[in-house]
Formats: structure tokens, C-alpha cells, sequence
């Protein structure tokens, strides 16, 4: 590694300590766009990457709540607004209890790539609390909700920042915490993205980012002479990324074989069909049971728990030719990589954010693995979200058609943004680079335009 890489990581860890998701995600970026900095010392003289490893603000607060039997709780919310450059603040919350200021700056940190990939006017952010929506009622769900708005409404907008949805903010999340934002400030506004269809939402967005997914590695089998028709898919996780991301699989005549949960995964070599996967959907999405119960229910398939302790995911040694990691970040290490090259893996393409550990990207790309990176190859939800805006802004509604025509369109441009960065720079098939380099350039540019903000 140069010493200019090592020396900014450096600094940026002294300046944020324990906060390793942050420092892989900034490490990733400053590595891919050296080659780009020494070509153009503008951006070195503008101080445009630190800049960027700078959020523009970070709001962090208390929300106290009281569960059903009286007791009150208090959590942390935040908000992370890491650029503006490119347009309001955009990007989900995430409710989980392994949420810490260093993960959604990471998170925030990828958004701004992301979004400035979809060609769409959006900046960057991300936000969340430490709540866990498992195991609560509905209607602790909803107190949590209006406690977290309670402090959240200040700090948003239609124009400012436009929040969605991300691990365990969905629907219903989304629906709680819009209501008593109308409430407080009086206003029906596209504030967050993943509203219901029927109050300001848009089609296709809760199935956008899986779909994308699975167009973006259609995408890279294409443009090296493939199809993704016919392939054996596997698919970790079982939330609102994977399961669309198997629907669209079926869709395109794929096999996928595995889902996953935070307790193991399931593998169902006869394929999670379309009737199959309407199931997986019921007992995920609205019973919100635990994906064990799919090998009960249908025969042929197995459960495998997970065991905390092991070095690898055994989800990853699956014989199969392509790959989705929808899950979370870091599930995917190097001996999962090396399983997956051993099993005949041509593609993967990360649906969760940075799911990949960097010693697995690294084997994967220089193995010759068609590779899809989440700021690239998960993007069709947050470009899905600013079709919401765009809708919203226009007091319009858009069919599904439209949507999922301009959903395609979008993912086939950001493919192609990846692609001819990396070629640009002699890269070859470095779509992990490309994307990085792509989304920078814009950013940076609208961040000289814009003088030393
Ligand atoms: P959901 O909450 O709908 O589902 C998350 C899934 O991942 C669940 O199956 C959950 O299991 C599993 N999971 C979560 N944490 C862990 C963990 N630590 N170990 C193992 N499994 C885990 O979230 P989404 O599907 O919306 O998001 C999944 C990923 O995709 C995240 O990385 C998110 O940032 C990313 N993403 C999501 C977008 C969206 O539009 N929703 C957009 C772009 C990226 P369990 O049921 O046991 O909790």
C-alpha cells in the first residue's frame, strides 16, 4: 500500500478511533482513487477527500420510550448527514442493536458513492438507533417510533434529508415514524422514501433493491458473454433485500437455493420457487417467524443453525455460480470466498452494504469472479427512493411499469459508469474500483463548483 494510503488511514483512525467499519470503508475508497488524486492535484489542493471522510453533521440523541408493562427504556438515535454535495441528505435508518456511531458513519460514508452512482440528485447520509424492533408489540414499535421523530423532525425535510428504511425499519417502521412527523410539524411531505403505496409511496420500491441486485450481476455475466439464466444462486439473509432478490432471480430463469437469518440458513437444492418463496415471505416479512421453519415446512430442504464461533459461513461453501450476500456487513470473509471460487462461483453481488470482508473482495476480483459492489450493485433502492421524491414533488404516481423500467435503466447506467471507469484506468474488470472511482469524480467536481464548504 502507498504510503499517501497509509498515512491519510492513519489519520483518519486517530481522528475516529474504534469505529473499524468506518476506517475499512474510507480505506477501500482512498485506495481505488489515488490513481484518480495524482491525475488531477485539484482535488488534492481542495482537500476533497478530507473533506469527505468528514460528515457535514452528526445529530445524536436520546430517545426514551416505555414498553408495555410500564418499564421505560432509553436508547440512542442518530443521524448521520455525511454530503450534500449532490443534493439533500438521503439514506436509510437502521434499527438494530449492533448500531453504533462508527457503523452508520461507515454506512453514511458508502452512501455518498452510492447515490452519486445513480446519476440521480441525491447526497448521502444514514441514521438509526441501538432499538432491536425483535420480539417488541406493535405498539411498542410505534412508541419507539414517535419517540425517535420526536427529536428526528428537527433535523429533516423534503429538501434537506429524506430518510428510508434499511435492517429493521421497514413498512411499518416507516408508516409510524411518518405519521407523528405529519403530526409535529402539520406538514404531507416526501420526507422519508418506503412510504405505503397508498399515502406518498412508490411502486417497486420495496422489491427495488433486490431486484437491482440481481440486474447488476445479469449485468457483468452479460458483458462477459454470460446469462444469469439457469444459474444456481445462493442467497443470505431473508429480509426485504433477499427475498426480492430471489423473486427476481425466479424471474429470470436463475435456481436460488439458500436464505438466511441471524440464527442459520436454509438450503433447498429443488430451488426457492415462486410458490416456495410467497411462503418465505408470509413467515419473514408478516409473521415475522425464523427462517428454520422453511426446512419444517418443506421437504428436500435443509436448516443449518449458525455457530458464532466458526471461521466461515457454511452458507458460502453451497456449490453454486453466482452469489448475493443481502444479509449485513462482514459476513463474507476469505475462506468464504476461497469456498465459493472451489464451488465454480462466477459472479457476486452484494446486496447488504460491504457484506464482503476486504481479503474476500481482494481473492474474488484477483480470482477473476465477476465482483458487484453494494454502492454499485445495491443501488436500485435508494435510486427506487429518489423516483419516490420525484413523484412526491409532483403529487404524482408513477405505474409499476414506469418505475421498473426506470429502475432497470438506472442499474444498466451505474454498470456501465463502474465498467468504463475501471477500463479508464486500466483496471479491467475491477467493478469494485470502478464504482469507487465513478462515484468520487462527481462528487468531488460538484464539491469544487460548490468552494470550500
Ligand atoms: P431486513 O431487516 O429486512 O433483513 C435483514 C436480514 O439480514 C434478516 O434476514 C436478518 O436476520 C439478517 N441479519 C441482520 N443482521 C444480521 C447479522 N448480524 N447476522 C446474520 N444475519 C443478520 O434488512 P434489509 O433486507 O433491508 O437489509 C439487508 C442489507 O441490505 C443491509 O446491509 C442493508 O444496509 C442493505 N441495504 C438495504 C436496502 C433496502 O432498500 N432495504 C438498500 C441498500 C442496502 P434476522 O431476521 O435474524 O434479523
Amino acid at each position: 500500500m502507498s504510503t499517501f494510503v497509509e498515512s491519510f488511514v492513519a489519520e483518519v483512525e486517530s481522528r475516529n478511533p474504534a469505529q473499524p467499519e468506518f476506517i475499512q470503508a474510507v480505506r477501500e475508497v482512498v485506495e481505488s482513487v489515488e490513481p484518480v488524486l495524482e491525475k488531477r492535484p485539484a482535488y488534492r489542493e481542495a482537500k476533497i477527500l478530507e473533506r469527505l471522510v468528514e460528515p457535514e453533521r452528526v445529530i445524536m440523541f436520546r430517545v426514551p420510550w416505555t414498553d408495555d408493562s410500564g418499564e421505560i427504556h432509553v436508547n440512542r438515535g442518530y443521524r448521520v448527514q455525511a454530503s450534500s454535495a449532490l443534493g439533500p441528505y438521503k439514506g436509510g435508518l437502521r434499527f438494530h442493536p449492533t448500531v453504533t456511531l462508527g457503523v452508520l458513519k461507515f454506512l453514511a460514508f458508502e452512501q455518498i458513492f452510492k447515490n452519486s452512482l445513480t446519476n440521480l440528485p441525491i447526497g448521502g447520509g444514514k441514521g438509526g438507533a441501538d432499538f432491536d424492533p425483535k420480539g417488541k408489540s406493535d405498539q411498542e414499535v410505534m412508541r419507539f417510533c414517535q419517540s425517535f421523530m420526536t427529536e428526528l423532525h428537527r433535523h429533516i425535510g423534503p429538501d434537506t434529508d429524506v430518510p428510508a428504511g434499511d435492517i429493521g425499519v421497514g413498512a411499518r417502521e416507516i408508516g409510524y415514524l411518518f405519521g407523528h412527523y405529519k403530526r409535529l410539524r402539520n406538514e404531507f411531505t416526501g420526507v422519508l422514501t418506503g412510504k405505503g403505496v397508498d399515502w406518498g409511496g412508490s411502486l417497486i420500491r420495496t422489491e427495488a433493491t433486490g431486484y437491482g441486485a440481481v440486474c447488476f450481476a445479469a449485468e457483468m455475466l452479460e458483458a462477459s458473454g454470460d446469462t444469469i439464466a439457469g444459474k444456481t444462486c445462493v442467497v443470505s439473509g431473508s429480509g426485504n433485500v433477499a427475498l426480492h432478490a430471489v423473486e427476481e432471480l425466479n424471474r429470470l430463469g436463475a435456481k436460488p437455493v439458500t436464505l438466511s437469518d441471524s440464527s442459520g440458513f436454509i438450503h433447498d437444492p429443488g430451488g426457492i420457487t415462486e410458490d416456495k418463496l410467497a411462503w418465505a415471505k408470509d413467515l419473514k416479512l408478516k409473521k415475522r417467524g425464523r427462517i428454520e421453519e422453511y426446512a419444517v415446512r418443506f421437504s428436500g430442504a435443509t436448516y443449518h443453525a449458525a455457530d458464532r464461533g466458526a471461521d466461515h459461513n457454511p452458507l458460502w461453501s453451497v456449490e453454486a455460480q453466482c452469489a448475493f450476500p443481502c444479509a449485513t456487513q462482514n459476513e463474507l470473509n476469505e475462506i468464504d470466498a476461497q469456498n465459493l471460487i472451489e464451488g465454480g462461483c462466477r459472479a457476486v453481488a452484494e446486496g447488504a452494504n460491504m457484506p464482503c470482508t476486504p481479503g474476500a473482495v481482494h481473492l474474488l476480483v484477483e480470482s477473476g469472479v465477476l465482483f458487484g459492489p453494494g454502492k454499485a450493485a445495491n443501488a436500485g433502492g435508494v435510486a427506487v427512493s429518489a423516483l419516490e421524491m420525484a413523484q412526491n414533488s409532483q403529487r404524482l404516481s408513477w405505474t409499476r411499469e414506469e418505475v421498473e423500467e426506470r429502475l432497470r435503466a438506472i442499474m444498466r447506467g451505474i454498470f456501465r459508469r463502474c465498467a468504463d471507469a475501471a477500463e479508464a484506468h486500466g483496471l479491467g474488470r475491477n467493478y469494485a474500483a470502478g464504482a469507487n472511482i465513478a462515484g468520487f469524480v462527481k462528487v468531488a467536481d460538484a464539491m469544487l463548483d460548490q468552494g470550500h464548504v
